[in-house]
């Protein structure tokens, strides 16, 4: 759907179509497309082919790799990724801590950390919250405490994914207990390979390890890795999070599951008619379709909008994206599940017994993980309560 594309950006999204399919290795994207996961080792060549063609951090200051994208380009960009079935470049690299960096360190930081965040040469992981600090984030405990020339750290951090991958995280530490919460957290980044660190594994409920605790115990971190001021890592991670505006929508990701619907649903079932056949399913997959549209749409009027909110500002029409993109997120996996039928239960520990599901249709076994792991899109990035909560004030002004 083109509705709202001029020419120049059609052609645009075309020149990127075109270098994804030619220049991203084609069996890496065959996997994804089956609706498989990529590995770590996959996720960095692809970011490493991007950054080599100034694509993997379009939106980054041009000095440190950016590109002079308007918007709405820069949308194009992440929804052609999705489309060709490319692995995203690393958010927490940058979409994170990349921009924060940019924006608020120092030449030495800039030059010490941007070009290897950006080429993926450092996994950097995200450790925000903790056991009793989620939904409200400045209740975090985790301690810095300034002893000469390095900050002291002790606490936890939690959920924070793929820090097994990662190789530095990024943290809020509260480096002042005595004012205001918010006034009182910095930003500090962590070398998880020193001592004093550890990570430990959670899993998940699709058999997965996505996510993690990790600990400090009296940890030394250098305090030239502090970014920006001490006790203003509020508005750091204010900025860090009002960047995200309209990516939480996954309107590519949810083409692509849609796409992979249909082409399962045209095939003919082992007994009786393909299911698209079927007026029922038909009627759940266009509302799908349809109510995707109007999100595509929703996010090109937010990216209208962005000139007048201003950049790194949250734009409170970004918590309708998030909540209307997390459930056409999850009720795609759901669908994909209902297409599979009794297929989708061939994951795991009976995907060597084929005997009772040959010939397993495609991305079967990864249907099922994934409609469970997919239940995280109404809880990260503010649950989808929290953006409730911020729609009734900031724009129904409750
Ligand atoms: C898969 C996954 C990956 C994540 N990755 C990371 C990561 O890499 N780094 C990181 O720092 N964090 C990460 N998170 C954490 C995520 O940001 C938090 O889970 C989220 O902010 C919710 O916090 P909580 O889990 O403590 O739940 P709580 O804040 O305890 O909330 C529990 C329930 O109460 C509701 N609730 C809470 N407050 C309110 C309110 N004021 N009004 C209405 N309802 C409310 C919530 O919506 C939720 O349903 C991840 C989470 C998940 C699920």
């Amino acid at each position: 759907m083109d509705i709202a594309l001029s020419k120049e950006d059609r052609a645009f999204a075309e020149k990127l179509r075109g270098f994804f399919a030619e220049e991203v290795p084609a069996d890496i994207r065959a996997r994804l497309a089956r609706g498989e996961h990529p590995t770590k080792d996959e996720v960095v060549t692809c970011q490493r082919i991007l950054n080599a063609h100034g694509l993997a951090v379009p939106h980054w200051p041009v000095e440190w790799g950016g590109q002079n994208w308007t918007p709405l380009q820069r949308h194009l960009w992440s929804e052609e990724i999705a489309l060709a079935h490319v692995p995203m470049p690393i958010s927490f690299n940058t979409a994170m801590v990349g921009p924060v960096i940019a924006n608020f360190g120092t030449d030495a930081q800039k030059q010490r950390f941007l070009p290897p965040t950006a080429n993926a040469d450092i996994w950097w992981c995200q450790g925000f919250s903790e056991p009793n600090a989620g939904s409200d984030l400045a209740a975090l405990k985790t301690s810095a405490v300034r002893d000469g020339a390095h900050y002291v750290v002790n606490g936890q951090k939690i959920w924070t994914t793929l820090a097994q991958y990662a190789d530095w995280i990024f943290c809020l530490v509260r480096t002042d207990p005595t004012v205001k919460k918010q006034q009182g957290i910095s930003f500090l980044l962590v070398d998880l390979s020193a001592p004093g660190v550890t990570v430990r594994p959670i899993r998940l409920i699709d058999g997965s390890h996505e996510v993690n605790e990790v600990f400090f115990d009296n940890v030394r971190v250098p305090a030239d890795q502090l970014v920006g001021e001490e006790n203003r890592g509020w508005d750091y991670a204010k900025f860090l999070l009002g960047n995200e505006r309209t990516g939480v929508a996954g309107v590519g990701l949810i083409k692509t599951r849609i796409a992979r619907i249909k082409r399962l649903a045209g095939q003919a079932a082992a007994h009786g008619r393909p299911l698209v056949d079927d007026p029922l399913f038909r009627a759940r997959l266009t509302r799908l379709e349809v109510e995707t549209t109007a999100l595509e749409m929703s996010v090109l009027r937010v990216l209208a909008r962005e000139g007048r909110v201003g950049p790194g500002k949250p734009d409170p029409v970004s918590s309708v994206l998030k909540i209307k993109g997390s459930e056409l997120q999850q009720e795609a996996t759901e669908l994909l599940v209902h297409v599979l039928g009794p297929a989708a239960l061939a994951y795991r520990e009976t995907a060597d017994m084929p005997d009772r599901f040959a010939p397993l249709p495609e991305g079967a076994l990864d249907a099922l993980p994934t409609y469970f792991n997919w239940r995280k899109a109404s809880i990260y990035s503010g649950s989808n309560e929290i953006q409730r909560g911020i729609i009734a004030k900031a724009i129904l002004k409750f």
